[in-house]
């Protein structure tokens, strides 16, 4: 059976912006985000690779998806960043040695509830002006106390998180180390501030550790810098087929809403790739799509499991012909503009129905 979408992920392009990466940031550490299936494109497969690679550390949402790694036997440190909700799951931390981020007091109650000598080790998160989680700056040297208070903790590090650091003009970034930095002055432990824009952009938010997800999947997180500019390659390249190729006559409308109408007698492709594989329905027509390297505008509504596109471009077109939607030469941040959204929300957004196929070079 020939697979409907598919997604190819290229390992090696993961490996080449982690070197990337740490040629911004020679001097730091690299905590690699993986939370979300590691951005669509395969915790484990990534995660294996980034271990492979020498990774400092690996970073994931929830316990949950700590515990999905370790089951893989990925033994690489893996912080959790938005910590532990319940005694058990402070209890399994522990347990499987993760590095917890805590953000708030009632979390540092319940590792308390373990005993000081419980095995715990900790990024404090500091809310430098992001105002989602983390402790208010002031706490510091409660947090200290705090830790000076449990033998068994080991410090990571202090972390805080970059409100709009891909507003290379926006000064809020400077501002929030400014304050993180000014909060931290005579506190040991590592810092930690930049996610790919922060470390891309702010040479300032290097620091001991950055934090680096979408670039490492190849994907530029500045709007006015292209992956290609930044040395980045694309990770995953996104296919399917032209399952029909069809001719229509000047005025015909095509597909839901008859949101497109041909201006002239054209070839229109029907390729199968849909809302219910994760393709947005808010991308418009015109969004380009490639057939063998050459650009073929999406021509109406994307539909649940069909997508159609104007073949006047490619007019040899052939049922059977991959269709790309993101790749190499086709960025995903591109697509994503189109439909008024960002990259992270479309490799996010595939699902079960496409077909993952890794590879290594
Ligand atoms: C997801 C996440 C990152 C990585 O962000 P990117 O923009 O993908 O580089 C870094 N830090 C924290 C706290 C995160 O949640």
């Amino acid at each position: 059976m020939i697979p409907r979408v598919t997604a190819t992920v290229d390992l090696s392009a993961i490996r080449h912006n982690l070197g990337v990466v740490r040629q911004m940031a020679p001097g730091a550490r690299v905590m690699a985000a993986v939370k979300a299936d590691g951005y669509g494109h395969g915790a484990v497969p990534v995660s294996r690779a980034l271990a492979a690679a020498g990774i400092d550390c690996l970073a994931v949402a929830c316990m949950e998806e700590a515990i999905r790694l370790r089951q893989a036997r990925i033994s690489t440190p893996i912080a959790v960043l938005e910590g532990i909700i319940s005694r058990e799951e402070a209890a399994l931390a522990v347990y499987e040695e993760l590095v917890v981020v805590v953000h708030d007091h009632w979390q540092l109650d319940i590792l308390d509830q373990l005993g000081p000598q419980a095995r715990v080790t900790l990024w404090f998160k500091l809310d430098s002006g992001m105002h989602r989680l983390g402790f208010p700056l002031a706490d510091v040297p409660r947090l200290q106390a705090t830790l000076a208070a449990h033998p068994g903790w080991t410090l990571a590090g202090w972390m805080t998180h970059l409100a709009s650091a891909d507003e290379t003009e926006n000064p809020f970034t400077l501002e929030q180390i400014a304050r993180f930095e000014a909060a931290l002055v005579g506190v040991p432990g590592p810092r930690s501030v930049a996610n790919s824009a922060g470390l891309i952009a702010w040479p300032q938010a290097r620091l001991d550790w950055v934090r680096p997800g979408l670039a490492l999947y190849g994907a530029s997180p500045l709007p006015d810098r292209t992956s290609q500019a930044l040395g980045l390659r694309p990770a995953m390249t996104l296919e399917s087929r032209l399952i029909a190729v069809r001719e229509f006559e000047a005025g015909d409308t095509i597909g839901y809403s008859q949101a497109y109408r041909c201006p002239e007698r054209m070839p229109v492709g029907v390729v199968a790739m849909g809302y219910a594989d994760g393709i947005l329905r808010s991308l418009p027509n015109g969004t380009p799509l490639q057939i063998r390297g050459t650009t073929v505008p999406m021509a109406g509504r994307v539909s649940m499991d069909m997508v159609t596109v104007d073949l006047r471009t490619c007019p040899h077109a052939a049922v059977g012909d991959p269709v790309r939607l993101w790749g190499p030469g086709l960025p995903a941040e591109a697509i994503a503009a189109h439909a008024g959204t960002i990259a992270y929300e479309l490799f996010c957004g595939l699902t079960q129905r496409v077909r993952f196929v890794h590879t290594d070079a």
